[in-house]
């Protein structure tokens, strides 16, 4: 099924061309792979770099029941690399799926719009039972590439089509070889397990499938300056959120930074294939791609670090981080004017605001890299963070949690609506800050509320989303709709519109 650019969405149904068959012909004749392996799970979910696993492995090891609540396997691998703007992503498996987790990202793409027509096979219950899906998935890889000539296409198994045993390695390769297009598979069917696995799925199918494949171009030569070396690096677990990285991204220019490739926000297939050939990675969501950093540094001995464009202090930290790894005595001397610069320009800028933000408490719900980076941010406002959610971090988010909030750190892990109302009661909170789920739950209780996942619609990132997320704080906790909400209901006054009605008869008859 695609969407075309009224909205609507279409069915990839009829097969009409003969070198159809033959690609299908040429496949059927191949042995075929069966599902993941169990194995190949458990290697992904016991990752190394990851320090659960120098602890205990119950963190990482085994998904619980209920655990895919928060988005399933398939769901994860889709939203790591929806983002790559210029590949069709093919859903193979039932629609439902695929508007399950199509566009829930508002990753922003700067040239290409491809990566915004959900695309799926649609399989019907007939199809399982004649045995058409695979058919069905050459038929929409060459669909898409005859529609719209993808730079690849990306093939996402589902727990339907894994269960039927569709083989899309196979698929992948007699389609690639038939019509000269990149097309590459993901095992994410989604009983695999959690969005995370799901995550790590899709950053081994790049690595394996993808990266390497190509040398990067030349760095341009209107990018050369006398005297500054250009370095190239890689961003992994970057999205693009509502187009934050922009903000971030003239401040690599100016360094002589060049991003080979963001993982995957704004990203091109091309740049993926060149992840190699980078100096440095940052690992911006430590829980996403971790394995593809882990990954590249030991096939390719590319160093990494983990970070965050959160808040003024951790953004001046990557590009501290950067300076150190690449080693160049330069850089990190152009690297602290610069942080000396752009500190100072926008703790002016935010003055104003922060005076209207001091003192006030703010309770953070959110996951992973952001439990600890929005909690720095805040407190660069003057904030009171009171609490903070540690549901989806690591044992590392946590401990950089006590070190920014002290050893009481209050910690919360239950996300549920009653827990999370009694905490903001607790607390003495004034602002609930979490992800677009917890939208309700502060909506009924009138409490002010501001998404800071993925599903939000501005800028955060960088010194200049420090002013946007200062702006929609006071926003949100001066908007006049609480005084109003809070304020008794009309008809809780009975007397008073007994009184009005009494007095408008009386006009009435007058
Ligand atoms: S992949 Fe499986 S768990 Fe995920 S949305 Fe589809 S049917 Fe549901």
């Amino acid at each position: 099924m695609r969407q075309d650019p009224a909205g609507r969405f279409r069915l990839f149904r009829t097969v009409k061309d003969l070198s159809f068959w033959h690609a299908a012909c040429d496949y059927l004749c191949k042995p075929t792979r069966t599902a993941m392996k169990a194995a190949e799970i458990a290697e992904l979910q016991n990752e190394p770099a990851c320090v659960h696993n120098k602890k205990e492995k119950s963190g990482c090891v085994k998904a619980k029941p209920g655990a895919t609540a928060g988005g399933c396997a398939f769901d994860g691998a889709q939203i790591a690399l929806l983002p790559i703007a210029d590949v069709a992503h093919i859903v193979h498996g039932p629609a439902a799926c695929a508007g399950s987790s199509w566009d829930n990202r508002g990753a922003r793409s700067s040239g290409p719009m491809l990566y915004r027509v959900g695309m799926t096979t649609d399989l019907t219950e007939q199809d399982v039972i004649m045995g058409r899906g695979e058919a069905r998935l050459f038929h929409a890889i060459k669909q898409a590439i005859d529609d719209y000539a993808p730079a690849a296409v990306f093939l996402y198994a589902t727990c339907v089509t894994a269960l039927i045993g569709d083989d899309l390695e196979a698929v992948a390769a007699a389609a690639s070889k038939r019509w000269g297009t990149p097309v590459v598979s993901v095992d994410c069917a989604g009983f695999y397990g959690t969005k995370n696995l799901g995550n790590r799925i899709a950053g081994e199918a790049m690595f394996r499938q993808v990266v390497g494949s190509r040398e990067p171009d030349p760095v341009p030569e209107s990018a050369q300056r006398p005297g500054i070396t250009v370095h190239d690096v890689n961003l992994i677990g970057e999205y693009n959120i509502a187009g934050e990285f922009w903000q971030v991204a003239p401040l690599f220019d100016e360094l002589g930074l060049r991003i080979l490739c963001t993982l995957s926000g704004d990203a091109r297939f091309r740049e993926v294939q060149t992840m190699h050939r980078a100096e440095a990675s940052m690992v911006v969501c430590a829980k996403a791609l971790l394995n593809v950093a882990r990954k590249l540094e030991e096939g390719y001995g590319v160093p990494f670090f983990e970070g965050s464009f959160y808040g003024i202090s951790d953004t001046s930290q990557a590009f501290r981080d950067f300076a150190r790894l690449l080693d160049d005595a330069d850089l990190a001397a152009r690297t602290e004017r610069m942080i000396e610069r752009e500190e100072m320009k926008i703790r002016a800028a935010l003055a104003p605001w922060t005076a209207r933000l001091e003192g006030r408490r703010a309770l953070l719900y959110t996951g992973g890299v952001k439990s600890w980076s929005v909690v720095s941010a805040l407190q660069d406002l003057g904030m009171t963070v009171v609490a903070t959610g540690t549901k989806k971090s690591t044992e590392e988010d946590k401990q950089r949690i006590r070190e920014i909030m002290g050893e009481d750190a209050r910690m919360i892990t239950d996300g549920s609506p009653g827990a999370l109302l009694q905490a903001f009661k607790d607390t003495r909170a004034d602002l609930l800050i979490a992800g677009g789920r917890n939208l309700y739950t502060a909506l009924k209780a009138r409490i002010p509320f501001l998404d800071i996942n993925q599903e939000r619609e501005f800028a955060y990132a960088g010194y200049r989303g420090m002013l946007e997320l200062a702006r929609q704080l006071a926003l949100t906790l001066e908007a006049p709709v609480w005084a109003k909400v809070r304020a008794p209901a009309p008809w809780s006054a009975p007397q008073s519109i007994c009184a009005s009605a009494t007095t408008v008869r009386a006009a009435g008859h007058g």
